[in-house]
């Protein structure tokens, strides 16, 4: 059995006092969480987190990694320098690094290499724009960005998670239907069972404006293994309320 993963994506937002507050809330009612869980928080704040989750049963994730081992890549934060701070997840090729930083899907590709190579867990971001849905390209665009990571990890590829995130989803308010994620998540899983024997152990997350009150239909989808979750898990009732959901 695979058990749900909610991670939540912090995305620029944050401070140190807002970060310490808002994990004081969340561990003042996590009595009923028992799915697993993490927080990918701004690199800055990667130290000051390590601490604060020390002995809590959140687990600490980055927002990106640099494709490159180390050297001369300024503003790049590498893989071992993550692991320095215990990270244990990392979200790679996020509909905002493709969009806004050009990232090929070659690019990342070599992302969650250095990540796996790091033995830090790599969440890799699939999903299709609104014009490619309407265009009827969903899976073509979703099974390309999968089949380069495939490609550069070879047997490796077990130890990712894959979140399913359509752009058009993320921070809009609208979500895939239940019966839509379900629908990719299958695809997703059926390439992965192509490239790997233990693709079953391959958590795939649903991720694109997951809320308190949506996330029980879209977690009950065979193929719907957890969530990666932006806007609401800045609040602590709702990021809690879809712990608690994830954990039934
Ligand atoms: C995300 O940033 O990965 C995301 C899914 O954001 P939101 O939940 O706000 O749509």
């Amino acid at each position: 059995m695979r058990g749900k993963l909610m991670i939540g994506n912090w995305k620029m937002n944050g401070s140190l006092a807002a970060n310490a507050s808002l994990l004081t809330d969340l561990l003042a009612d996590s009595v009923d969480v028992y799915c697993r869980s993490a927080v990918c928080v701004p690199s800055l704040y990667l130290a000051q987190m390590q601490s604060l989750l020390t002995g809590t049963s959140i687990a600490l994730g980055a927002q990106d990694v640099s494709a490159h081992e180390d050297g001369a890549y300024t503003g790049e934060v590498s893989a071992t320098m993550l692991r320095d701070f215990a990270v244990r997840y990392c979200i790679v090729g996020h509909s905002e690094r493709r969009q806004y930083h050009a990232e090929s899907d070659m690019l990342v590709a070599s992302k969650a290499q250095r990540a796996l190579a790091a033995g830090i867990t790599p969440i890799v971001c699939v999903g299709e724009s609104l014009a490619e849905r309407e265009a009827g390209q969903t899976e073509v665009v979703v099974k390309r960005q999968l089949a380069a990571v495939i490609h550069a990890n070879g047997h490796c590829i077990s130890e990712i998670v894959v979140a399913y995130e359509p752009v058009w989803a993320i921070g809009t308010g609208l979500t895939a239907t239940p019966e839509q994620a379900q629908k990719v998540h299958a695809v997703l899983r059926a390439q992965l069972q192509v490239a790997t024997a233990h693709a079953d152990r391959v958590s795939i997350l649903y991720g694109g404006s997951m809320n308190a009150a949506n996330a029980a239909d879209l977690l009950a989808q065979t193929d719907v293994d957890g969530g990666l979750i932006g806007g609401a898990a800045l609040k602590a009732p709702d990021f809690l309320s879809m712990l608690k959901t994830a954990s039934r």
